[in-house]
C-alpha cells in the first residue's frame, strides 16, 4: 500500500469557480492564471479544469509549449514575458502573448527576426514596483514596440498590489486605475487589470475598473487573496489534502510532544500521529491550535510538525483510531483558515505540495 496521504483535485469546482470569475467580471474575457504547475494542481489539469477560460496564463516558458503540445489551441499568455533573446522564435512559433515589461525585451523584438505576428501585453507599473515601465514612460514604450512590423495586438496591462483590500492605506486600487488611465490615456489596445482580488472587487467599484481581459488565479482554486473567506464569494475548495492517523499515544500532564518538546499536556490525552509533514509541503510552522479534521470532527495540531509526520488531538474524537481519515485542508476545511493559522496564505501551501504526495482527481463531498 502507497503511503495514506493524497491530494485530490476537484475539476469540477475549478470550472465552477471559473463560472464565479465570469459572473463577478460579466464583460471581459478570462485569463484563467496556471503558474506554478497550476498552484500545484497540476498543468495539464489546469488545462481541463479550465478549458473554458479565453486563454491560459503562466510565467514558465516551457510549460507555455507544453500548452500547445497537449492541445490547448486558445491564447496563451507569459506574464513575465521572455528572458532571452532566443526566446522570440518561440512566441510566433507556437503562438504564445508575451509580457513585455522593460526595454530589454523590447529590443528582443526588435532585434530578433521572427516572421509571423506576435501579440504582446504591454505593462505598466502603476505602484507595485515591480514590473513595468512608469505611467510616464509608457507612450514612448508602447510608441516603440507599435514600429517593430511583426508586433500586431498591443493591450495595456497593469498588476495590483492590494487588491484585496478596497481602501488600502498606502496604495489603494483606485489610484492604480488613476495611474493606469494617465499612463495608457487613448492609446488603441485592450485593458487588462485584474487579478483575483480586482475581480472580487469588480461590483464595489463598477464602472471605475473596467477590463477587457481579468487575470484571476488563486479564486479559480477556490483560495481568497484576503479579506472575505472564499465561500462568501461563493468559491469551491480545487484541492483536498488528504492522510490517515498512523499512530496513537496516550499521555499524562507533563508530557510532551515532538521535536523541541514544545507541547506539553495539562491533563491526560490522546494524540493522534498523521501521515503528513513539512517535506509534504505541510507548513512547519504551523503551531499547536492549527486546525485539523480527523473523522469529520474539528481538533487542532499540537507540537511541531516535523518531516513526514505532524501530531494532532484526538481527545475530542472518541472513536478515532488507526486508519482514521484526516483532513488537513480542502474540502470541509478551507486553505485559507490553515494558512493563516500558519502565518502564510493559502498560495503558497498549494504551490509547495510535494512531488512526493500522490495526487487524485475527484468530486467533492467523495473520498477521492
Ligand atoms: C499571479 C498573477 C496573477 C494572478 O493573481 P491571483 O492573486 O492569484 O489572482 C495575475 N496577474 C499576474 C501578472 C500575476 O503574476
Amino acid at each position: 500500500m502507497p503511503r495514506p496521504l493524497s491530494a485530490t483535485i476537484h475539476l469540477e469546482s475549478m470550472q465552477h469557480n471559473l463560472q464565479r470569475a465570469r459572473a463577478a467580471a460579466p464583460q471581459a474575457k478570462i485569463w484563467a492564471v496556471v503558474k506554478a504547475n497550476a498552484y500545484g494542481h497540476g498543468l495539464e489539469r489546469g488545462m481541463r479544469g479550465f478549458a473554458q477560460a479565453d486563454g491560459l496564463a503562466l510565467v514558465e516558458t516551457e510549460n507555455a509549449v507544453r500548452l500547445r503540445d497537449s492541445g490547448w489551441i486558445k491564447p496563451i499568455l507569459l506574464l513575465e514575458g521572455i528572458f532571452d533573446a532566443s526566446d522570440v522564435p518561440l512566441l510566433a512559433e507556437h503562438n504564445i502573448n508575451s509580457a513585455v515589461h522593460n526595454i530589454e525585451q523590447i529590443k528582443m523584438l526588435e532585434y530578433t527576426r521572427h516572421y509571423r505576428p506576435i501579440d504582446v501585453h504591454l505593462k505598466m507599473n502603476t505602484g507595485m514596483n515591480r514590473l513595468g515601465f512608469r505611467p510616464d514612460d509608457y507612450a514612448a514604450a508602447y510608441k516603440r514596440l507599435r514600429a517593430i512590423p511583426d508586433v500586431r495586438h498591443i493591450t495595456h496591462m497593469t498588476h495590483f498590489a492590494n487588491a484585496d483590500e478596497l481602501e488600502h492605506p498606502r496604495l489603494t486600487i483606485a489610484e492604480q486605475v488613476r495611474r493606469f488611465r494617465f499612463g495608457a490615456g487613448e492609446l488603441p489596445g485592450e485593458r487588462s487589470l485584474s487579478n483575483s482580488g480586482g475581480v472580487l472587487h469588480q461590483a464595489e467599484l463598477g464602472d471605475a475598473l473596467s477590463n477587457d481581459w481579468v487575470r484571476p488565479g488563486i479564486m479559480l482554486y477556490g483560495g481568497t487573496p484576503g479579506g472575505r473567506s472564499a465561500q462568501d464569494y461563493g468559491l469551491r475548495p480545487t484541492m483536498t489534502l488528504r492522510s490517515e492517523i498512523i499512530g496513537i499515544q496516550r499521555i499524562e500532564a507533563g508530557d510532551t510532544v515532538g521535536y523541541g518538546s514544545r507541547f506539553e499536556a495539562t491533563g491526560p490525552m490522546t494524540v493522534g500521529v498523521v501521515a503528513c509533514g513539512y517535506a509534504d509541503g505541510y507548513p512547519r510552522h504551523a503551531p499547536h491550535g492549527t486546525p485539523v479534521i480527523v473523522d469529520g470532527v474539528r481538533t487542532t495540531l499540537v507540537g511541531r510538525v516535523s518531516m513526514d509526520m505532524m501530531t494532532v488531538d484526538l481527545t475530542p474524537i472518541a472513536n478515532a483510531r488507526v486508519g482514521s481519515r484526516v483532513t488537513l485542508w480542502g474540502d470541509g476545511l478551507p486553505i485559507d483558515e490553515v494558512a493563516q493559522a500558519a502565518g502564510t496564505i493559502g498560495y503558497e501551501l498549494m504551490c509547495a505540495l510535494a512531488g512526493r504526495v500522490r495526487v487524485l482527481e475527484g468530486r467533492m463531498g467523495t473520498d477521492g
